[in-house]
C-alpha cells in the first residue's frame, strides 16, 4: 500500500497537502488552519496526518 496523498482545502482559500505517517505510539492531536484558525482535523491513533501548506488565501484571491 502506497502513501495516500490528497489536498485539503480550507474555507479561507488555503490548501494543504495531507499525508499520513505511522508513529510507534498513539497520539491525539489536531491541526488548525495556519491562516484562519479553522479546525482541519482531529486524530487519535498511530496514523497521524501531516499537513504541508501548498496554497495561501492570497494565491486564491490573486487567481480569482
Ligand atoms: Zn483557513
Amino acid at each position: 500500500m502506497g502513501l495516500r496523498h490528497l489536498t485539503v482545502q480550507c474555507q479561507c482559500g488555503a490548501a494543504y497537502e495531507r499525508r499520513e505517517v505511522r508513529i510507534p505510539i498513539r497520539d491525539i492531536g489536531s491541526f488548525d488552519c495556519t491562516d484562519c484558525g479553522a479546525r482541519i482535523e482531529i486524530w487519535s491513533g498511530k496514523m497521524v496526518p501531516l499537513f504541508v501548506r501548498v496554497k495561501t488565501p492570497e494565491d486564491t484571491r490573486r487567481r480569482a
